[in-house]
């Protein structure tokens, strides 16, 4: 397996609408730690967000953490997806459908990647609030978004309509930071 030197923070996008999704999102957060060549380094408070998509659907979860990882982007994309699968994931359904689990890589250090199966930044990135506002939580105001711009900006351009904290941070093991606010 290909394996970074020195290792990249890669920045990962959670969320979950069915069956208990906090639940889902708290576990896959401790699950997300002991992801192969990987450090969980810090995560967001979790938010309670209004769907987007073509169907009704339950509120989501949502949450952003921060992951030192040695994996090349292809091995921590199938990690998270294999992840997505152990909680029970169907991809059967429409896409922006009701998911038990969803994990995207939104930033993987600087890189800019355009493959068939694997966008960096994520395409959606800059468009979605409940992306945007807890990767602020964690990452610095000024930091450059590829192709893009800076965070901030991103997030001064989002309205942040449908989205509110559920409640207080997610607590971490001692050995990771807590998150900083920007
Ligand atoms: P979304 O996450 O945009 O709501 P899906 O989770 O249904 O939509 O999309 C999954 C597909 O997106 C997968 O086939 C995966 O290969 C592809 N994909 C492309 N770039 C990324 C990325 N940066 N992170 C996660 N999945 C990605
Ligand atoms: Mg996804």
């Amino acid at each position: 397996m290909a394996v970074e030197d020195p290792p990249v923070l890669a920045y990962i996008g959670l969320g979950a609408n069915l069956a208990n999704p906090e639940e889902q999102v708290r576990r896959a957060i401790a699950e997300l730690d002991q992801v192969s060549a990987s450090q969980l380094r810090q995560v967001s408070p979790l938010y309670l967000t209004a769907p987007l998509g073509p169907v009704a659907q339950p509120d989501y979860i949502n949450a952003v953490a921060a992951l030192e990882t040695r994996l090349a982007p292809a091995a921590l994309l199938a990690a998270l997806q294999a992840l997505e699968d152990r909680h029970g994931r169907d991809r059967t359904g429409v896409r922006w459908g009701p998911r038990t689990l969803d994990l995207d890589l939104l930033l993987y250090g600087q890189a800019v990647i355009a493959a068939p199966g694997l966008r960096v930044p994520h395409p959606e990135l800059a468009r979605r609030a409940f992306v945007l506002v807890p990767l602020a939580d964690l990452a610095p105001a000024d930091l450059a978004i590829p192709g893009l711009g800076r965070l901030s900006e991103l997030l001064a351009a989002c309205p942040r309509e449908g989205l509110r904290p559920l409640r207080a941070s997610v607590p971490l093991a001692a050995t990771v930071p807590a998150p900083v606010a920007c």
